[in-house]
């Protein structure tokens, strides 16, 4: 790093990958910091909001993924800021062709809704993947612990959706219809001898029939992620086509591996070009075979390519 006074030598598109961004004004930059899952320890936060006072403008700001992001740090103190939210174990995140921090809802551990541990997941993902070299485009994961998909799971590179397969103990139900009527998507309606009967079809694995079930009839017979992969925001957004059901979430480690794996030999030469692009261009049915190999209890047997999702339209229609 330059000494004050010296003239710097920068290479801006290290210091990126980095995670120090070139903000506007002369020799500022903005340095995200790695939060895996947007969870921050309180030390931590306080130790942040120090280094902030001291180096940093008079606000840190929070991206849309989790990440705290320091401004206006002036690129002279980079080594002290670094070394300095390294008492507090906090680390700088990183941008480029990488894979980038993954992103979390609260996942089960205090969520009613949620179904899944999320927060271990993307821990697990940051600990093993995290500012992997993809060689072509940046690569995201999101965990979300329900379908609710708060975190917007399906709009990720590969997206994680916390599910749960009910199954039913006739004997246990004593017939209150609350699951029937608890059940948005319709799966359930009461049969003529006043037990629940259940449609696979609409079932959207969300759990609600579990959770309000007095008796305990409604069970979890399987939970686990339900995998979304090819799907991007920007400009040119694309959600995600479902691949796999219910994997087990001790397994969302290695489907990301090897879904990054496929990736980097299909884009080959192709230079930036995100996963969902390349499934479009070679169908899904490469990646599913791929993935059926190492997972075939998840996998599912065919599925879509990713979906354009065209966010400009207004935009294009309204001449100015
Ligand atoms: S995705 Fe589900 S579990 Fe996660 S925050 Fe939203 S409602 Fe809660
Ligand atoms: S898991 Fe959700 S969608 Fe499926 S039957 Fe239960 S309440 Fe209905
Ligand atoms: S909520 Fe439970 S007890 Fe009530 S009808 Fe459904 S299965 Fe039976």
């Amino acid at each position: 790093m330059a000494e004050p006074g010296e003239k710097p030598s920068i290479d801006l598109n290290n210091l990126k990958a980095g995670g120090f961004i070139k903000e506007r004004g002369k020799d500022l930059f903005t340095i995200r910091l790695r939060v895996p899952g947007g969870r921050m320890a309180i030390p931590r936060l306080k130790k942040i909001a120090q280094v902030a006072e001291k180096y940093g403008g008079e606000f840190i700001h929070l991206s849309v993924r989790q990440s705290m992001e320091l401004i206006n740090i002036n690129f002279r103190h980079f080594d002290a800021v670094v070394e300095e939210l390294g008492e507090a174990d906090q680390k700088v995140a990183s941008c480029g062709a990488r894979v980038r921090v993954p992103v979390a809802c609260g996942g089960c551990e205090y969520n009613p809704n949620g179904l899944v541990d999320t927060q271990k997941s993307a821990l697990e993902v940051d600990q093993k993947l995290f500012g992997t070299p993809t060689g072509h485009h940046k690569f995201k994961v999101a965990f979300a612990g329900c379908p609710f998909d708060c975190p917007k799971s399906a709009t990720n590179d590969v997206g994680f959706q916390g599910a749960l397969l009910p199954r039913l103990d006739k004997d246990a139900c004593i017939s209150c219809g609350l699951c029937a009527k608890n059940c948005a998507p319709g799966a359930i309606t009461m049969g003529k001898d006043k037990k629940p009967l259940f449609k696979d079809d609409p079932c959207i694995w969300c759990g609600d029939c579990v959770k309000v079930c007095p008796t305990g009839a409604w069970e979890a017979k399987q939970t686990g992620y339900n995998v979304r992969i090819g799907g991007k925001w920007g400009r040119n957004p694309l959600v995600g086509s479902l691949f796999a059901t219910l994997l087990p979430q001790e397994e969302a480690v290695e489907f990301i591996a090897q879904v990054l794996a496929w990736y980097q030999e299909k884009a080959g030469g192709q230079g930036r070009i995100r996963l969902g692009d390349i499934i479009i261009q070679e169908g899904p049915q490469l990646l599913l075979a791929h993935l059926r190999e190492k997972f075939p209890h998840s996998v599912v047997t065919e599925t879509i390519p990713p979906q354009v999702i065209d966010t400009q339209i207004g935009s294009r229609k309204i001449k100015p």
